[in-house]
């Protein structure tokens, strides 16, 4: 249940309630938002409690979520939340674009160059890659975050890569990474979750490849519960019995998370499709649909690109793509981040 105060309740008359709540066993958590103060409850209430919170005079109202998820829930805020990495804003009103190779790899600067030329914000690239082989390339490791901080720094954009394991996180902090990617085989790895949540730094976390919108939530409740304040979602294509393209893009859930959560959520159409030449109609449709970001692979020369080389764009695809995104972006009221 998420208690709606009303606003102006001073916070020693929602102190009481919720210490009410918390004596009867049930934990409560306070939105970090002051002019209205909003009051999850994390454990079902007795009917007797329910009867009290509801007559309270200071309550507006109640409302049960979706899921049994509370801190992500769009109710929980009274504003969308915005995300910022680095100096880049997203969720704000203004469409990002995160862009970079597959893996950091020895043309990472050209790819760099590249992504900055064509007017990306952000740097993406993997320096720990899941990958379905033992025998495929398996990344630069912590090499890898130091190519990608370098290029992102001579660049001016912050950057945001993988991790794998927790005990990958010092090396992300030691290399000062802007953003930590939870990839769709790990978006439900809880240990991981809890590790990363602590971490401090904004985390994208990537839909598992079969996960449904509850699952996801769940994972990014997770996130919010250990302490992570800035998550965004990643729409990524999920597993379905249409095999012509990698995944299937799923945007009928955009709509639905603006409705479920007020997390910002990006889409990434590159690991949807896995074919380039889809990519720009689909970034397209993604930002018509409400994204407040795209996240696209791209590689000076896929012929070398060490993993994902179908689905790579060059660098005029990916300058298409941004100006494409700026029209989009205005025709759907919101304007191109700068
Ligand atoms: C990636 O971003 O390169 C990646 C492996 O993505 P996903 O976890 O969505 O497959
Ligand atoms: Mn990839």
């Amino acid at each position: 249940m998420i208690i709606r105060f009303r606003p102006g309740t001073p916070p020693a008359r929602v102190q009481e309630l919720r210490e009410k709540i918390e004596t009867s066993g049930s934990r409560t958590v306070l939105s970090p938002e002051p002019a209205r103060p909003l009051l999850a409850v994390v454990d079902k209430l007795s009917s007797e409690l329910r009867e009290v919170v509801e007559a309270c005079p200071d309550v507006e109202s109640t409302v049960q979520p979706p899921g049994a998820w509370r801190m992500v829930d769009r109710r929980f805020r009274e504003n969308p939340s915005t995300v910022k990495v680095g100096d880049v804003e997203i969720g704000g009103g203004k469409v990002v674009v995160c862009a970079g190779p597959c893996s950091v790899d020895p043309l990472l600067d050209e790819a760099a160059a590249m992504v900055s030329q064509a007017g990306g914000h952000l740097l993406r690239g993997g320096a720990f890659k899941p990958r379905t082989s033992p025998w495929s390339f398996q990344g630069f490791g912590v090499e890898g975050l130091r190519l990608l901080k370098d290029a992102g720094q001579k660049y001016g954009m912050p950057v945001v890569s993988e991790v794998m394991d927790a005990a990958q996180l010092p090396a992300f902090k030691d290399h000062d990474i802007d953003c930590l990617q939870i990839g769709a085989r790990n978006m439900q790895n809880f240990t991981l979750l809890k590790a990363v949540a602590e971490a401090g730094a904004p985390v994208l976390l990537k839909r598992g490849l079969s996960a449904t919108v509850h699952e996801w939530l769940y994972s990014a409740e997770y996130l919010a519960a250990f302490g992570c304040s800035d998550i965004i979602l990643c729409e990524r294509g999920i597993r379905t019995f249409e095999n012509a393209t990698r995944n299937t893009l799923d945007l009928t859930i955009l709509p639905l998370l603006r409705e479920w959560t007020h997390l910002p959520v990006m889409v990434d159409p590159s690991h949807a499709a896995g074919i380039a030449s889809l990519i720009p109609t689909l970034s397209r449709a993604s930002i018509a649909a409400g994204a407040d970001g795209i996240a696209v692979e791209v590689h000076p020369d896929p012929s070398v690109a060490r993993s994902d080389a179908e689905q790579a764009l060059g660098s005029g695809e990916l300058a298409t793509i941004v100006a494409e995104a700026r029209i989009q972006a205005a025709v759907t009221g919101r304007g191109l981040h700068t």
